[in-house]
């Protein structure tokens, strides 16, 4: 299993557009950036690929990473961000299964697979294909699993994908607060890599309007306002689940510069094979 993050970054991406905050500035002169999120998950054993979340950088990310279009996709819920880079597909792809989770969110009054079929009717390219979260299905090779995770006020999932032949696993946390179910976490657990949501670290959250919960022993808030994990958060949930290696993802430009390019956080281009 090769894992390209082809995004790493929030909604607005780093550098984002009119923004000369020293992060931004320092992602310039590194030359690093972090698009909208998504992750290229290819299989080796059977030539095919998988794609976790269509970001509306689709083609700027698989030109500059020159990796294979993707045989099958997956969508973790209906945010801008995670969705709507789906229309890229027009013209370059003929008939793509999209994954999507078959709950209906009260907030909405729609699946996930739903709203897909709903927004993209005229896009003959793809084919939503409802799944039960809980319940493994089998794509490009890969055992995929979906996992319900905490991002109000919408439903989202955590994707879980598995080699069944090689035993590589790959989790992603989705976008999450840290008040991920104990079912979901036992799914998760073990992974060789972990991708987890770390929007902001946790001293950023005296900003937020709603500040920040799920405190640890130390009383370091493990959710940013109510809808991602800060960075300590992040972290804890890597432990809890015993991640083997942990890169954080779906990063904003508010990390200071001084800690916006340290490890564990990610930057677009990174490869691992599992
Ligand atoms: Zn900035
Ligand atoms: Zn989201
Ligand atoms: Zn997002």
């Amino acid at each position: 299993m090769r894992v390209t993050l082809l995004g790493t970054g929030d909604t607005t991406g780093t550098p984002t557009v009119g923004c000369d905050c020293d992060t931004c500035t320092a992602a310039r002169d590194r030359g690093v950036e972090r698009t909208r999120f998504s992750v290229h998950v290819a299989n080796e054993r059977t030539g095919e690929s998988l794609l976790i979340d269509a970001s509306p950088d689709f083609r700027y990310q698989f030109l500059r990473e020159g990796v294979s279009l993707p045989d099958a996709m997956v969508i973790s819920h209906i945010h801008f961000d995670h969705l709507d880079g789906l229309g890229n597909v027009f013209r370059i792809l003929d008939d793509v299964p999209v994954y999507a989770a078959d709950e209906t969110d009260p907030e909405t009054g729609q699946s996930v697979a739903e709203t897909v079929a709903d927004d993209y009717y005229y896009l003959d390219a793809i084919t939503p294909e409802p799944r039960t979260p809980f319940e493994p299905f089998e794509t490009c090779g890969f055992e995929v699993t979906l996992v319900p995770v905490d991002h109000p006020p919408l439903v989202c999932y955590g994707v879980v994908v598995e080699e069944p032949e090689t035993g590589a696993k790959l989790t992603f946390s989705g976008d999450t607060s840290y008040d991920v179910p104990d079912r979901s976490r036992a799914v998760m657990a073990d992974p060789d890599l972990f991708l987890a949501d770390a929007i902001v670290p946790a001293s950023l959250c005296e900003h937020h309007p709603l500040g920040g919960r799920h405190e640890g022993p130390d009383g370091t808030p493990r959710t940013f306002g109510t809808k991602h994990m800060t960075r300590e958060g992040a972290l804890a949930l890597a432990e809890d689940i015993g991640a083997a290696k942990t890169r954080l993802v779906h990063l904003a430009h508010f990390y200071p510069a001084e800690e916006a390019f340290e490890d564990p956080l990610a930057v677009d281009g990174e490869v691992y094979d599992l």
